[in-house]
């Protein structure tokens, strides 16, 4: 069986800032770490692997090429193998864009059981990569999934829609896009780390191993335009009442007494 999971490099949520005259992510001297919940899908992967045999685990990031460290991160976590897709020819991709590139690079490696993605990117923040994907492929697929049983060639997976939980059950070849509340990925370990960068390599494929159609990628590809992004101003401050609970009780209608919001 063969999985591949989608790792997007995003910089480290508290760290993410805005160029204010530009408008765009500022990138250069920010901390990056693998997209939360690409975490989860890594190891959701190893947790099959651990229980079918034979399973081999690839990661496929498209990025600059920093993003090898998202890579190396998954390599010591204990994927297989990592590909790293990355050329300037690439660069200003939006979410279709980028799921098209992933889509030629899924079909250059093409025997594949299932396809494992985040459920959503911390920073470009939209949840659109994976569906997308799957569209493109022509594949089934699950979202927000929580739990996923692997038997056969079928894969069932429970999702959750605010209280509602969802089983389907899908032929593979399948995407699924995991929510962080499926498991707790595991903690690199000092062999992993070693391994990751000692014996291992990060296959790099450009626009020249792809042959991708130019009409799709970069800005060329990309329909969407950012007209503006702006970091939102906090007008209004919290009020928090630290007391005994029948203390906080009694100062809250008091507040809302004094701001005539309540009448007695
Ligand atoms: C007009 C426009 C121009 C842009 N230009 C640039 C630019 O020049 N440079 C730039 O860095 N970004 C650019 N972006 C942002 C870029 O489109 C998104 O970062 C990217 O498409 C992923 O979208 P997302 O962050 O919303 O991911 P989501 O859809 O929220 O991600 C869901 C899941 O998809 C997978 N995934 C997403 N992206 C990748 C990836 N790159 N590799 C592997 N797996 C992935 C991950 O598993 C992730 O958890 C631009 C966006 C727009 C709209």
């Amino acid at each position: 069986m063969k999985i591949i999971v989608t790792v997007k490099q995003v910089p480290k949520t508290h760290e993410v800032r805005i160029n204010p005259k530009t408008g765009t992510l500022v990138r250069e001297g920010v901390p990056s770490v693998i997209n939360p919940e690409d975490k989860n899908a890594i190891e959701e992967a190893l947790r099959i692997r651990e229980s079918h045999d034979p399973v081999e685990v690839t990661a496929l990031s498209m990025g600059p090429p920093q993003a090898e460290a998202a890579l190396r991160e998954a390599l010591a976590m204990g994927v297989d193998r990592a590909i790293l897709v990355s050329d300037r020819a690439f660069a200003g991709a939006d979410t279709l864009a980028t799921s098209y590139i992933l889509s030629v690079a899924i079909k250059k490696i093409r025997k594949y059981d299932l396809i494992l993605c985040g459920r959503q990117a911390t920073d470009g923040d939209t949840g659109q990569v994976g569906p997308q994907l799957a569209e493109i492929l022509g594949l089934p697929q699950a979202t927000f999934a929580e739990e996923i049983g692997v038997q056969g060639k079928v894969v069932t997976v429970k999702s959750r829609f605010d209280s509602v939980m969802r089983t389907v059950e899908m032929k593979m070849p399948a995407l699924i896009a995991v929510s962080g509340r499926i498991n707790r990925p595991r903690f690199k370990t000092m062999n992993g780390v070693l391994r990751a960068f000692r014996d291992k390599e990060v296959i790099l494929w450009t626009e020249k191993d792809l042959k991708p159609n130019p009409m799709r990628i970069g800005i060329n590809g990309s329909p969407t335009w950012v007209r503006k992004t702006f970091v939102p101003k906090h007008s209004r401050d919290g009020l928090v009442i630290e007391k005994q609970p029948t203390d906080i009780a009694e100062d809250f209608m008091n507040y809302l007494l004094e701001k005539a919001l309540i009448r007695l």
